[in-house]
């Protein structure tokens, strides 16, 4: 039976350590990393999220700013909200919670953002360098996901992988930041052939695709690395519903050498990276060096 991933736990190291340099750039600087977070409608998943990501940035001591606009807000005010932030100094990092109701091209709003500010790393200028090997800010949950995946194993050149799913917010960032870590990377998506047999190749899979169960332990290669970034609610007898991942967990952690859970896997990674794209923000934008290393603390 394989290890079971701690990705809970990881994670509340992680972001004890960013609270840490939080506080040391507070003290040495007089810098305070200010997260914005803007929700758009009600929509009660992303409702939790932002919750989340404005709480766990608050006790990190960052300064956090929310705004909620109404579901028919028109695409000008966002816009207009986001050039106000990205003129604000006391406003490092901007995250707008998606998805945007159907009025709001989600493109063009990414694309008003500050670059520098971007810390979900989806404006191009972001992406651009994560493809070519520059140093811009890197998606959250493949960066989360690459950071478990180095903690279980190391060095990961020469591994090959399967990315399952091509999203330009998990799938096609973590085949990057695979590809950039050495690895021989398959992409695979809905029309990919022989999706079993990709899979029961890789020495490393990570599964995207948002379809509860849907990869059995009989595709996973005997002690692979399988990182879950699935939340899939389904129904219980109870009427109360869970979260289940992509894969299928019972099967898959036997043949596994150590899997993600869902919940407490990737999830926590997640928000964790957000906060440390914002910290990395604030230094850069103050011209002060990135803290280094944080990723080894939060390991012990
Ligand atoms: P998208 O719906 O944007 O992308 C899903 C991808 O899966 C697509 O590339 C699609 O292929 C592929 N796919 C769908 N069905 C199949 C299939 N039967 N066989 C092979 N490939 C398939 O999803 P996201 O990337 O946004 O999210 C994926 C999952 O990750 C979701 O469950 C989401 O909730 C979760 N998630 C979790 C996060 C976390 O923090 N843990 C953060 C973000 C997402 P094609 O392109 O051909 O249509």
């Amino acid at each position: 039976m394989g290890e079971i991933i701690d990705g809970k736990q990881f994670a509340e190291r992680l972001r004890a350590e960013i609270g840490r340099q939080v506080v040391r750039l507070r003290e040495e600087h007089l810098v305070t990393p200010g997260l914005a977070v803007i929700l758009v409608g009600e929509d009660p998943a992303s409702q939790v999220y932002v919750r989340n990501k404005a709480r766990q940035a608050r006790e990190a001591t960052m300064a956090s700013f929310e705004y909620r606009l109404p579901y028919g807000v028109p695409q000008e005010t966002l816009l207009e909200l986001i050039e106000r932030l990205n003129g604000d100094p006391a406003v490092h990092g901007i995250l707008v919670q998606l998805p945007l109701p159907p009025q709001v091209d989600a493109g063009q709003v990414i694309n008003a953002i500050r670059p520098d500010k971007d810390i979900d790393g989806f404006h191009p200028v972001n992406v651009g360098s994560l493809t070519t090997g520059g140093d811009g800010t890197v998606p959250c949950t493949p960066l989360g996901c690459l950071m478990l995946l180095k903690h279980r194993l190391g060095d990961l050149s020469g591994l090959k992988a399967v990315v399952l799913g091509r999203s330009n917010i998990v799938g096609k960032p973590m085949a990057a930041l695979l590809l950039r870590e050495n690895c021989t990377v398959t992409l695979a998506h809905s029309k990919t052939r022989d999706l079993a047999d990709e899979c029961r190749r890789a020495d490393i899979l990570v599964a995207a695709v948002g379809r509860p169960r849907m990869i059995p332990g009989d595709w996973i290669k005997p002690g692979a690395t399988v990182i879950d970034v699935g939340i899939n609610r389904i129904d219980t007898p109870d009427g109360k519903g869970r979260l289940v991942g992509d894969v299928d967990f019972d099967s898959a952690v036997e043949a596994a050498g150590a899997i993600t859970p869902v919940p407490g896997g990737v999830g926590p990674m997640t928000i964790a990276c957000l906060l440390l794209n914002t910290l990395e923000a604030a230094c850069r934008q103050h011209g002060l060096p990135v803290p280094a290393g944080l990723m080894e603390a939060a390991w012990g």
